[in-house]
């Protein structure tokens, strides 16, 4: 059985409801142990005010998340991006936050050349590990599921991200999010092959078989199709120790729910679910 008192919450979950103060009273109220804000909740409160409020509420900061792509059509663009980054990796450095999430970017605008965009995460992710190194933050790829390759995540397989780990060494890891691998073949083996020093963060929710949305429809564990008890068990397996981070992106259901009600739920199917 789950362990519940990992719980933590990813605040996109919800963002609707709840603004950044709101979802730290919350997770604390409710007895959460972690917490995994947004960059784009950083700019809202102030990123200065906001660095505090985290690090002084005494929850676990499992990562932060939504610093932007690294994948653009041309140098200056990408050269922006990474500026964003290394300004989201001194946040996450300030907080103390476990890990910096990285969403890579798809498809530059107009583009159809996918090795292309995949080599400019290469190289922007060897621009980003020292600077992440040096500030002691680690780095954890996301890999997107390929119905999102064009447009948010040209790394769509944790076979990929093993790949750019051994190549790019230190310093870099994994977020495993079930809701982008739990259809992949390989995903027992390549969860072992990661290992306990890559597996960063783990992002919990379910595959809706009916699903109404393919990115804003998530469900809650246990409403869908992905065997969460399965996966976590082969993430345990590798030495995962960290938090079960729910992240939830739900237009019609969850984020129109009363947040203390999410969270209640939350805990229960932790419990019960995962
Ligand atoms: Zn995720």
């Amino acid at each position: 059985m789950a362990d519940v008192s990992r719980t933590a919450l990813n605040t996109i979950t919800t963002h609707r409801q709840w603004n950044l103060a709101q979802a730290v009273e919350g997770c604390l109220r409710h007895g959460l142990k972690g917490i995994t804000p947004w960059c784009f909740q950083l700019k809202e409160m102030g990123s200065k005010q906001a660095v505090k409020l985290l690090r002084d509420s005494g929850l676990t900061i499992t990562g932060l998340c939504g610093a932007g792509m690294l994948t653009g059509p041309d140098q200056a663009t990408r050269r922006a991006l990474l500026d964003t980054h290394y300004q989201a990796i001194d946040h996450a450095a300030e907080m103390g936050a476990a890990c910096l999430v990285l969403v890579v970017g798809g498809l530059p605008d107009g583009s159809k050349d996918l090795a292309g965009a995949r080599r400019q995460v290469r190289d922007a992710l060897g621009q980003l590990v020292p600077r992440a190194q040096a500030a002691g933050v680690a780095l954890a790829l996301e890999p997107l599921h390929p119905m999102y390759a064009a447009t948010t995540a040209c790394i769509n397989s944790l076979s990929q991200a093993n790949d750019l780990c051994d190549e790019l060494g230190d310093g870099l890891g994994i977020a495993l999010d079930v809701y982008h691998v739990w259809w992949d073949p390989q995903l027992e083996q390549e969860i072992q092959r990661a290992g306990a020093d890559r597996l960063l963060a783990f992002h919990v929710c379910d595959w809706l078989e009916n699903t109404r949305d393919l990115a804003f429809d998530r469900g809650m564990m246990g409403d869908g199709v992905i065997d969460l008890k399965q996966i976590r068990r082969w993430m345990e397996l590798a030495g995962y120790q960290g938090c079960y981070e729910v992240e939830i992106f739900s237009q019609q259901d969850w984020w129109e729910r009363d947040g203390d009600e999410v969270l209640s739920i939350m805990k229960r199917r932790i419990a019960s679910r995962l």
